[in-house]
């Protein structure tokens, strides 16, 4: 295991799921995302919302997400830093 970000390693497998789902079993893999999801919401909601990016020191973009799952809520910040991330 690398160690990584692990936000940044759930997030790529959430936005690569279905395009290579073709890797293994899809329905496995399907299972370990939401799994993974779940952990990461447990995990963002706990952390704190910084305000500054952590490379270029610009105010950060953010707004706030619910993501809703069976019976639980999750409210998350999302952050992007403009300088960083143009769109
Ligand atoms: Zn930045």
């Amino acid at each position: 295991m690398h160690e990584e970000s692990y936000l940044q390693k759930v997030r790529l497998n959430a936005t690569v799921r279905g395009s290579t789902s073709t890797q293994s079993d899809p329905k496995h893999k399907e299972k370990a995302v939401v799994q993974e999801l779940i952990d990461l919401f447990d995990f963002a909601t706990r952390l704190p919302v910084s305000r500054f990016c952590p490379h270029c020191g610009s105010e950060l973009e953010s707004r706030a997400v619910t993501f809703l799952y069976h019976e639980r809520t999750w409210n998350i910040h999302l952050t992007n830093c403009v300088t960083c991330n143009p769109r």
